[in-house]
């Protein structure tokens, strides 16, 4: 049962531990990825949306540009240098200048110039256009198609800006032997967006490596002040009882087992008390419970003052505290015997639960409090087994409780007749040995 709730606390502490350096560790890069992923995904598709009404706004351009000799009398071989000129840049993939009866009066290829539309659109190189006119299968809805305007991304992924961009526009032709074309044309251009589309996207990669760094260096505080402050401050509050304010049982326990290790290496004595409140009870059925608190409280701090800091003090049970002193056992029995005559002739004073109120009072009453303590030391049978020192230790506070409470009983000293056994004591081994 004792080891159980050691290996329970140690688990626990280790757990925690654990728990701090892998799960939270991930948590934490995981969310710091996602919001920085989040804040790259938003600023990206804003600059998307900046950089879409850009391009639309550069084709607008790139189209009067190149209205300019639509509109201009001049000879169609002239046009068709602009349209070449205009595709030896890198972003216009494509340019050519349809007349109302659908056939290419001028292009940036010039192997198109002539053709009638149906037929360019047979070309395989022409994936672009056959997208535009996928709404116009025969020819006469090819001609009414040509009359539209119209400016479209297009691609795998239009919505992020596609590969293209095509813009259709109608311009009043005023070239030379206009006769022969009508006086209408239909400028279609096709201009490549891959290169901006790619820039965005290295935008928002880099957008999300410069959120990540702060995010992680953020996390990564947090997390070192958790390791730092909040955990050992939660493990600490997880070892203290609420009441006295000294180790609860398991905290006691679990390091009790550790002194012990250590002083058995060492080979140093280590002595172990069970103190218990005489007839605690009746404290709480005359002077009421927050009375029987400040009598817990009060020997807490008896226990406390009367041991050095090295030694363990603990509250194992209701009115059960227990010590562990890195003493020998008769040095350990002298200190704790003198604590508890000085409590035994003080009492404790009380006015409600308040004893510093009370202390102040001299009508408040005063609740006469008796400690019975079994004491065993690791150089005794019990040697440094912690299950085995609290089982000697119970049973010398069952001696100490049968010989009628008020006293320390250490069975081990009396056994070696260091001390003088008073009437009725019984050697170590013939009670009962009970844990804790
Ligand atoms: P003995 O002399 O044999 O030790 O008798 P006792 O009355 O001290 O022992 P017992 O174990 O019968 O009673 C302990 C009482 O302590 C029972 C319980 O109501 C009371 N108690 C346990 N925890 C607390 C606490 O936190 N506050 C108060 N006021 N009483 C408590
Ligand atoms: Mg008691």
């Amino acid at each position: 049962m004792i080891q159980n709730l050691f290996q329970l606390t140690r688990q626990q502490a280790v757990g925690l531990g654990n728990w701090v350096n892998r799960r939270l560790w991930l948590e934490m890069v995981l969310a710091a990825s996602i919001a920085s992923a989040l804040m790259a995904v938003v600023s990206g598709l804003l600059v998307l949306s900046q950089s879409a009404r850009q391009l639309r706004h550069n084709a607008e351009d790139l189209q009067r540009q190149l209205s300019v000799g639509l509109t201009s009398y001049e000879p169609l071989h002239n046009l068709q240098r602009r349209l070449q000129q205009a595709s030896s840049g890198l972003e216009v993939e494509m340019a050519l200048v349809l007349d109302q009866r659908g056939f290419v009066l001028a292009a940036s290829d010039n192997a198109l110039v002539g053709q009638p539309l149906a037929k360019v659109l047979q070309r395989p190189e022409q994936a672009h256009l056959r997208e535009l006119f996928a709404e116009c299968p025969s020819f006469s809805s090819l001609l009414s198609c040509l009359t539209r305007e119209e400016v479209v991304f297009q691609g795998p992924v239009p919505w992020i800006g596609g590969e293209v961009l095509m813009t259709m526009r109608q311009y009043p032709l005023v070239l030379e032997g206009l006769g022969r074309f009508g006086d209408r044309g239909t400028l279609i251009t096709i201009t490549d967006v891959r290169p901006q589309r790619l820039e965005v996207l290295l935008f928002i990669l880099q957008m999300f490596a410069a959120g990540l760094l702060p995010l992680l260096a953020g996390c990564l505080g947090l997390m070192v002040l958790l390791r730092r402050e909040l955990i050992p401050e939660l493990l600490k509050l997880a070892q203290i009882d609420a009441l006295s304010g000294i180790y609860n049982r398991r905290a006691f326990h679990e390091t009790a087992a550790q002194i012990l290790a250590q002083a058995e290496q060492r080979q140093l004595p280590v002595t172990l008390a069970l103190i218990d409140v005489d007839h605690f009870k009746r404290i709480n059925d005359t002077f009421g419970h927050d009375a029987g608190d400040a009598v817990i409280r009060a020997v807490a701090e008896l226990l406390r003052s009367a041991v050095r800091s090295v030694d363990l003090v603990g509250r194992i049970g209701g009115d059960e505290f227990a010590v562990l002193a890195q003493l020998p056992g008769a040095t350990a029995t002298a200190i704790l015997d003198r604590a508890r005559v000085r409590i035994q002739a003080t009492g404790i004073r009380m006015l409600g639960a308040v004893e510093s109120d009370a202390a102040l009072d001299s009508s408040a009453p005063v609740v006469e409090v008796n400690l019975s303590i079994g004491v065993a030391c690791s150089s005794g049978s019990a040697g440094y087994g912690l299950a085995e020192l609290i089982s000697a230790a119970d049973a010398a506070l069952y001696v100490a409780k049968d010989r009628g409470r008020a006293q320390v009983v250490n069975l081990e000293e009396e056994q070696r007749g260091s001390r003088p056994s008073r009437s009725g004591a019984t050697p170590l081994g013939e009670w009962q040995v009970g844990g804790i």
